[in-house]
């Protein structure tokens, strides 16, 4: 079988045998990892052999904290505000779809006025916004965006900024860059010091549910507000090691172990990039070449991580998405607010997996088109 599921998505094969391996005891303490105090020396080690690889793998900067916190990618909607506004300052955010807006939302929800910086929606998200497009506003206390749009299949293809480096306001003033990066983190190389923050739900490049990775840098500590719950606060959490309540344990220390495989196994991130680009590119190749598949998206904004397509006749939706069950190709169906089919191909989807999908699509179309 083959899991397409856009999240919680698939893990690599090699990360689950050796969870299961060692899930009864972990090397010889006679109990599981889930078991363990989050104090605890052989938990400690866990925890920074995990950030210590994820450092190594994103070439984290020395002067960015990397926070290991909860409450998904939606919490940080709010503690992103909450951490970065300061007085007077204006969230600004560009919506590129589904997850901007829910960015949007949130801060508008906390903290009433939200500029939005510049907008895909006009032309039905199909592609981003271009860079000369994004316009600031004086107060902005940050510019948001979202990566990669993980249900409309769309990323960014460059990153938000100016001549000089990150983004400005009108005033020439500079304004820290904030990602999510949920769907998209650890496909690639990623120069982290183009930004001020970094966040990821974990379901996704990372591990199981009920993690997310924030990485952020140093001189944005101190801008917090003091009436926000205290696990919001990146000061605290880095000045507790993400340890100010008990952490995610399991789902950290199965990170670590991707964060690993990553490392050992494909050989680091450009190795994996390599191999992404390779699979987005056979998929979007057999969409493109058929009339009976199709994706909108510009070319240069395709995602490689989450590849939306439809059947041109809708009625063999069901048909495509039983047969592709039936063949073992998991998940396909798009999500429940645009229908359609998605086709999610994260790091720990393998090419043979693309591969079959491929065959399967060849031949659906063979019998049905
Ligand atoms: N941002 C993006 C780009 C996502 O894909 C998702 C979830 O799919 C979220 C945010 C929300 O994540 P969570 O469910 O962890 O809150």
């Amino acid at each position: 079988h083959f899991n397409f599921c856009a999240g919680p998505a698939a893990l690599p094969t090699p990360v689950l045998e050796r969870a299961r391996d060692e899930m009864l005891d972990y090397q010889g303490r006679g109990l599981s990892v889930m078991e363990m105090s989050h104090r605890s020396a052989a938990y400690m080690a866990i925890a920074e052999k995990a950030e210590a690889d994820l450092r190594d793998l994103l070439a984290v900067p020395a002067n960015y904290r990397v926070l290991f916190t909860q409450g998904g990618a939606t919490q940080q909607f709010a503690a992103v505000p909450y951490n970065l506004l300061g007085p007077g300052g204006r969230a600004n955010v560009i919506n590129t779809g589904i997850w901007s807006k829910k960015a949007i939302a949130e801060a508008r929800h906390l903290f009433g006025d939200v500029h939005v910086a510049a907008s895909s929606e006009a032309g039905g998200h199909l592609a981003v916004p271009r860079p000369e497009e994004v316009v600031l506003s004086n107060d902005a206390a940050y510019l948001h965006f979202t990566a990669n749009e993980t249900i409309g299949g769309l990323a960014f293809d460059y990153i938000p900024g100016s001549e000089e480096g990150g983004p400005r306001r009108p005033d020439g003033s500079e304004a820290p860059l904030v990602c999510d990066m949920s769907s998209s983190i650890l496909s690639g190389p990623l120069d982290v010091s183009q930004f001020g923050v970094i966040y990821a739900g974990a379901q996704k490049n990372i591990g199981p549910a009920g993690l997310v990775v924030v990485i952020v840098r140093d001189d944005l500590l101190d801008r917090a507000r003091t009436d926000m719950p205290s696990l919001f606060g990146y000061q605290a959490l880095a000045d507790a090691g993400s340890m100010i309540n008990t952490p995610a344990t399991y789902s950290w220390y199965l990170a670590g172990l991707v964060f690993e495989w990553l490392k050992d196994e494909v050989g680091g991130l450009a190795a994996m990039e390599t191999i992404n680009a390779r699979k987005a590119a056979r998929l979007y190749g057999a969409i493109d070449a058929s009339d009976f598949y199709s994706n909108p998206i510009a070319i240069p904004n395709r995602s490689r991580m989450n590849v939306p397509f439809v059947l041109n006749d809708s009625r063999l939706d069901k048909t495509f998405l039983a047969e592709a069950e039936a063949a073992g190709l998991l998940n396909l169906q798009g999500h429940r607010s645009v229908g359609g089919m998605r086709a999610s191909l994260y790091n720990a989807v393998p090419e043979a997996a693309v591969e079959a999908l491929v065959d399967f699509m060849a031949d659906f179309e063979n019998r049905r088109g």
